[in-house]
């Protein structure tokens, strides 16, 4: 079994994952170097690979320092002229890490959040980018709500007992835009209290699970009847199709919560 992955903070909010195997390293998404390298080097790792998501800069703001330190590394990367990467994977190829007992990650495209976003899912494990949050999602910024819904649901085909591992600890305020959403969501409630102490002990409520998000992430339930009825609500229209569900709580947060 390979470690686990660790959680490198930066910025305000992010997590860089790091995940090892015979003495070297794979990063996702270094937006930022510099703790980067310090985790590496006080685990003793040398740097093998960088996964990309989406080229938003605190996503890939660190490649190129983290490129001239480990010259030998292997970044991939979505087609998007945006990313610097060596190698450009799509739908349906995947990344082999077998070499550091880490398996082969199936790249799945998921645009919504930026048109090229891709999500890497290997050993139970889903990267994910901005496109799932825990109880949250990605903002539309290059996307159609369309677009997010069918990879939302390409997502939702996962295993339930996947690990879902988002790039942003947002979920506190997540869970209360979705108690707005859904306030008679037994599971969401409890979910809150057990979140609230994460939180307070310092703990990443980073990876959670497809389960989780399953039964707690609004934008995960455009096909719950509660969901619906509020996007029915809010619309005034009794004909939406999923993706004008999704797209309307979308909007309800964009417009009132963020
Ligand atoms: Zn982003
Ligand atoms: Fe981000």
């Amino acid at each position: 079994m390979p470690m686990p992955a660790e959680a490198i903070p930066a910025f305000q909010d992010n997590y860089l994952w790091l995940l090892s195997g015979h003495g070297r390293g794979v990063v996702v998404d270094p937006g930022d170097a510099g703790p980067v390298m310090a985790a590496l080097e006080s685990r003793q790792l040398e740097l093998s690979t960088i996964l990309i998501t989406h080229h938003h800069a605190d996503h890939i703001g660190g490649v190129a320092e983290l490129r001239s330190a480990w010259p030998d590394v292997t970044v991939y990367g979505p087609e998007d002229p945006r990313i610097p990467a060596d190698f450009r994977v799509s739908e349906g190829m995947s990344v082999d890490l077998e070499e550091l007992g880490l398996g082969t990650f199936q790249v799945l495209e998921v645009p919504g959040h930026t048109r090229s976003h891709i999500a890497y899912y290997g050993g139970g494990d889903l990267y994910c980018g901005d496109t799932v949050f825990v109880c949250g999602c990605g903002r539309l910024f290059e996307g159609t709500p369309e677009q997010m819904h069918s990879s939302l649901s390409k997502i939702r085909l996962l295993p339930e007992e996947t690990r879902v591992y988002c790039a942003h600890e947002y979920t506190l305020d997540n869970v209360e835009f979705a108690l707005w959403v859904e306030p008679d969501n037994e599971d969401l409630r409890s979910y809150q209290a057990k979140a609230r102490m994460m939180r307070e002990e310092d703990t990443p409520t980073v990876p959670s699970t497809l389960g989780l998000e399953k039964r707690c992430n609004p934008f995960l339930r455009f096909d719950a009847p509660a969901v619906v009825a509020v996007a029915q609500r809010r619309t005034g229209r009794k004909d939406l199709a999923e993706y004008e569900v999704f797209g309307e709580i979308r909007n309800w947060k964009d417009t009132e919560f963020d």
